[in-house]
């Protein structure tokens, strides 16, 4: 599948250390830089407003997706291409995935660690088989890279499945990687039932 478009998951705040906003801004650039469309949750606020804000001053194109009742919240950005607002979370994640190709996550709190774990079951289901990415500013992701390991080592996901991304603190090696195909490796879930059950 051709990327044309790329999700962005990250924090609607702008994180403990001026590293955070330097990287999502990077991220941005890097992505107008190529000519692919920017998807995010379409605020103005934190590392999302910093993505969307440099994607637009290097040309980029910008899609946002809000919920109405966060509008006023979270500070809609009033540049972008398209914004669309939507009637609810479950919407906004649906609208997301359908007009992406690739998703990448940068630093973020719960709603990112949402986001990005609603896409991660959706490839293990078979329901895409769209890319995957986090960028690993600062070794931000490190933790959960290890509470994948851990969960896979405890028998809950399978061995192939332990880390689905790719993963680089550099944007445009994180790209590189995502154009590349998919990350997520094909096992079959429900295969037969094991003898303890
Ligand atoms: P955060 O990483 O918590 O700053 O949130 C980043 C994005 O996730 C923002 O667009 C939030 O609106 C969204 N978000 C926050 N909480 C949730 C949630 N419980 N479920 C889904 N998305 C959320």
């Amino acid at each position: 599948m051709d990327v044309r478009s790329v999700c962005v998951f990250c924090g609607s705040r702008p994180g403990a250390r001026p590293e955070y906003l330097e990287a999502a801004s990077l991220m941005g650039t890097e992505l107008a830089r190529r000519g692919l469309t920017l998807v995010y949750g379409g605020a103005s606020v934190g590392l999302m407003g910093a993505v969307a804000d440099a994607a637009l001053a290097a040309g980029g194109k910008v899609v946002g997706v809000l919920p109405g009742f966060l509008g006023a919240k979270e500070l809609a950005h009033r540049g972008l291409t398209e914004l669309h607002s939507v009637d609810s979370m479950h919407e906004r994640k649906a609208l997301m995935e359908k007009r992406s190709d690739a998703f990448i996550a940068l630093p973020g709190g719960y709603g990112t660690l949402d986001e990005l774990f609603e896409i991660v079951t959706w490839a293990q289901l078979g329901l895409h088989q769209k890319p995957m990415g986090l960028l690993d500013t600062r070794g931000f992701f490190q933790p959960l890279l290890a509470m994948a390991r851990h969960h896979a080592a405890e028998g809950f996901v399978p061995v192939e499945q332990a880390a689905p991304f790719a993963v680089s603190d550099s944007p445009a090696a994180l790209v590189d990687r995502l154009l590349a195909g998919p990350t997520m490796p094909t096992v079959q879930k429900w295969l037969k039932r094991t003898r303890q059950t």
